[in-house]
């Protein structure tokens, strides 16, 4: 049985691999600082897939200890999500997003190194791709100058692990995730709602449920179908596929880079008005909304072209806008 590492672990799109990597018949164990989650996670995961993975709570800024794991763990490849990911803390914080996404990457990559660890997934984001010249955005599409500190940690994780990768025995593979939303199906696992959301979905939902009074949609003077933004929303599960996807392509050797990059979405575009509507018809609940003024550093559009990962992963996008805002609503129901 393969063992693998997951970093941030118990995280929102963490905890989806772990189940799939898990029902795949890989050995986990979970590493997660609780930065952004609670321990319960891991009592969820197991009672999904009836198997408890192995957790360590470490931070992954601590090198002893990260030192310390290699040598006592041997594993087969590492899926690295943990990072923090608020793009507006980031602004305002540059230098904790500098030393969470990239310090916490450098050690986790230097131990790989020095135990023969040679398998490495990385959360990137499509982020990279800026505001695209050319929709849907393909791998080989120029990276953008980024827009925040955050979108910076991804851009430069990148090339840490490319740079890695050339020198040494280092095979890897980048995700770049465009939307990952909605929830299990059991909605024992979800994005777990801390402060006012952010994101989307998170805000739709909250607002179906009474919690926020009214939905500000940023912007409806965007070139698009309706003039609000366009995103590609791709279902948790799905993106958790991805991942044992890309990890058995370098179990398997089948790797034609040391390090390559995949589009993971789901190829179709949806605007935020076409995702408010499309909510409501999938669960009946009303969502209010008002225009407001455009929110800085937001793009007009951006969509996956996945060809790439179908044809070389052998893996697609299988859930659709609706399924994944039902699950959403199902999870927050749940809360
Ligand atoms: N959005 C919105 N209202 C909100 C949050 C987001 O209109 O309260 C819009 C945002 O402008 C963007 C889309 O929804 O066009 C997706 O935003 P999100 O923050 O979820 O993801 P992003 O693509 O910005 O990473």
């Amino acid at each position: 049985m393969k063992k693998i590492l997951v970093t941030g672990g118990l995280g929102y799109i963490g905890s989806h691999t772990v189940v799939e990597l898990q029902n795949e018949g890989y050995e986990v164990v979970i590493i997660d600082n609780l930065s952004n989650t609670t321990i319960d996670v891991l009592d969820k995961i197991t009672s999904i897939t009836g198997i408890k993975p192995a957790f360590e709570e470490i931070d992954l800024k601590n090198k002893e200890a990260v030192k310390h794991f290699f040598k006592y763990y041997d594993v087969d490849g590492v899926i690295h999500f943990a990072a923090s990911k608020a793009v507006g803390e980031s602004v305002h914080e540059p230098l904790k997003y500098y030393e969470n996404n990239i310090t916490t990457l450098t050690y986790v990559l230097q131990e790989m190194v020095d135990n023969s660890v040679s398998n490495f997934i990385f959360s990137s984001s499509c982020t990279v791709y800026g505001q695209a010249d050319e929709l849907p955005i393909t791998e080989s599409a120029p990276t953008k100058p980024a827009e925040s500190p955050y979108g910076a940690t991804k851009k430069m994780g990148e090339i840490i692990i490319e740079d890695t990768s050339k020198a040494t025995d280092l095979k890897a593979i980048a995700l770049r995730y465009f939307n990952p939303i909605g929830a299990h199906e059991t909605a024992k696992i979800g994005e777990l709602p801390i402060g006012v959301p952010q994101n989307l979905i998170p805000y739709v939902v909250q607002t179906a449920a009474g919690i926020r009074e009214c939905l500000s949609i940023f912007g409806d003077d965007y070139d698009t179908v309706d003039g609000t933004a366009v995103r590609d929303y791709i279902h948790v599960v799905d993106l958790a596929k991805a991942h044992i996807a890309a990890l058995n392509r370098l179990l398997n050797g089948e790797n034609k880079a040391n390090c390559e990059y995949f589009n993971i979405g789901t190829g179709t575009g949806s605007s935020v008005l076409e995702v408010v509507n499309t909510f409501e018809k999938a669960t009946g609940k009303k969502v209010n909304y008002k225009i407001v003024d455009r929110r800085e550093g937001d793009i007009t559009a951006a969509y996956a072209n996945t060809d790439l990962a179908n044809n070389e992963l052998g893996w697609k996008a299988k859930l659709n806008l609706e399924t994944a805002l039902a699950s959403a609503w199902k999870w927050q129901e749940n809360q």
